[in-house]
């Protein structure tokens, strides 16, 4: 832990700033305010919120050892607020441009967008032109500016970036994804071919289509008593620090998220209740950052809290998500038939769900080395689909990828570190290590450091197995019934 002084001074304003945030973020996702703009609280910090605050980490040789975190904040506070008004600008027009569908329907861009995304056989030629036209170069734009506010903060590019700041080491994902993608293909063609031809189907459609039916129940009112169970016999505690909020209600935003408002003193799990198996799941994952969060120890400084590696934070939900690729666990907890189902369908959805980010993390490095016109990228990415999922991508997927700052690394990176913390904890603990009060020992113990290492750091730290999507893909072919 930094005591630099810089690093001290920055600390109680970006403490302050956070908690106002996350205060403001959890109001409006619970529906006790109409609006969270970050943008606004930055704006009252204006002395943080400066490149001077980068130079001065930089100068001081922090920004890529203790300062990062603060650099990372920093960053994304200038490009929100560069980028702000291009994307309220696309919104605008999104509304503004109107389309005709097969039956003489208008609907806005955004609308026919939605539809297209879910069902390929949408009409989407045309919707392609007039994105390419309306709405590509507002996009673009975003990138650009993107590309000046990390340039101009000493990066050489956003893949520079991404990989000093947010530590995804992008090379090394592009080869685990091509691995990825090898491996798990003859696989992935026995789920899609006898549900789609290639070609006329979204990845969200084959998910929908390849979702088992269980003969007994899986929804929320099962797996709330198991994951009350789960947590008790490792000797967790939700109360005092984690609430659960599952009840669904008009200004609720919906989903499942976990929102930490205080770390670790008051953190929030949210589901708003879909029904099946895809409530749980979820509430699992949320579960795993909540626990995380709220056995972080309270002493440590604010970056060391909740400014931490976004791999390793999604990487803790996985653990828990995991839980529904653990045998073991499985078949103490439902019905035979189902236990065998439920793990079958998790590894097929995170199987399609893997290879369709795999593809999201070819592209935006790629694009990110040769950017090219909107038609171009646009090309580029329905080629990788074609290639890797048979799939047909909806109209603006690829202005999605290409300026989500590298979500598809994140996600990448939290499967392979969950991977490899649950052959740690079978290693170290046994087999059955759910439910095992020792392993709730283990957690603990290293949750207590918050997120003061990124995810390859405390891999090495703890001598687990190397992180690899190569294990992911052998974890989720173990579950997979095979036919
Ligand atoms: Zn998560």
């Amino acid at each position: 832990m930094s005591t630099h002084p810089l690093i001290d001074s920055l600390r109680p304003p970006v403490a302050t700033i956070l908690d106002t945030l996350a205060t403001a973020e959890a109001r409006y996702c619970l529906g006790e305010a109409t609006t969270f703009e970050p943008a606004k609280i930055h704006a009252a910090w204006p002395d943080i919120f400066r490149p001077d605050t980068v130079t001065a980490l930089r100068t001081a040789g922090l920004a890529d050892g203790a300062g990062r975190p603060f650099v990372g904040l920093v960053l994304q506070a200038l490009i929100e607020a560069e980028t702000a008004p291009l994307h309220a600008g696309i919104a605008e027009r999104e509304k503004a441009v109107t389309v005709t569908d097969a039956n003489g329907t208008r609907m806005d861009l955004a609308r026919a967008r939605r539809l297209a995304a879910r069902d390929a056989a949408a009409p989407r030629d045309h919707l392609h032109e007039l994105y390419d036209r309306e709405v590509a170069p507002l996009w673009l734009e975003a990138q650009q500016r993107r590309l000046a506010v990390v340039t101009a903060a000493g990066y050489r590019d956003l893949i520079d970036y991404a990989d000093r700041v947010q530590r995804h080491d992008l090379g090394r994902l592009e080869r685990e994804a091509r691995g990825f993608l090898d491996s798990t293909r003859v696989r992935y063609e026995s789920i899609r071919r006898p549900l789609f031809a290639a070609g006329p189907f979204t990845v969200a459609q084959l998910i929908g289509a390849a979702r088992t039916t269980f003969a007994d129940p899986v929804d929320l009112a099962t797996c709330l008593p198991l994951l009350r169970l789960l947590v008790s016999e490792l000797g967790l505690e939700f109360a005092p620090r984690i609430r659960l909020d599952l009840e669904a209600r008009p200004g609720k935003v919906p989903g499942a998220y976990c929102l930490p408002v205080r770390v670790p003193d008051d953190i929030v799990v949210a589901v708003s209740a879909g029904g099946g198996v895809g409530d749980c799941r979820p509430l699992f994952h949320e579960v795993g950052h909540a626990l995380h969060f709220a056995y972080t120890g309270s002493e440590l400084p604010v970056d060391c809290r909740r400014m931490g590696d976004e791999g390793l934070v999604e990487g803790w939900g996985v653990v828990t998500e995991n839980i529904f690729l653990h045998r073991g666990w499985l078949d103490r907890s439902f019905p035979g038939r189902t236990a065998t189902a439920l793990g079958h369908d998790t590894a097929q959805r995170l199987l399609i769900v893997t290879r369709a980010q795999c593809v999201r993390l070819l592209f935006a490095v790629d694009a990110a080395r040769r950017p090219t016109t909107p038609a171009e990228l646009r090309a580029r990415y329905d080629q990788l689909m074609a290639e890797h999922l048979g799939a047909r991508p909806g109209p603006i997927e690829y202005l999605d990828v290409l300026c989500g700052d590298f979500v598809s690394a994140t996600r990448l990176r939290s499967w392979e570190f969950g991977t490899s913390v649950a052959h740690l904890l079978a290693h170290e603990i046994g087999p059955d290590w759910p439910g095992d009060p020792r392993a709730g020992r283990w957690l603990r113990e290293h949750w207590r450091v918050g997120v003061s290492h990124t995810a390859t750091e405390a891999i090495d730290r703890w001598a687990a197995p190397q992180v690899s999507l190569e294990a992911v893909a052998e974890n989720l072919a173990d579950n997979m019934i095979n036919s």
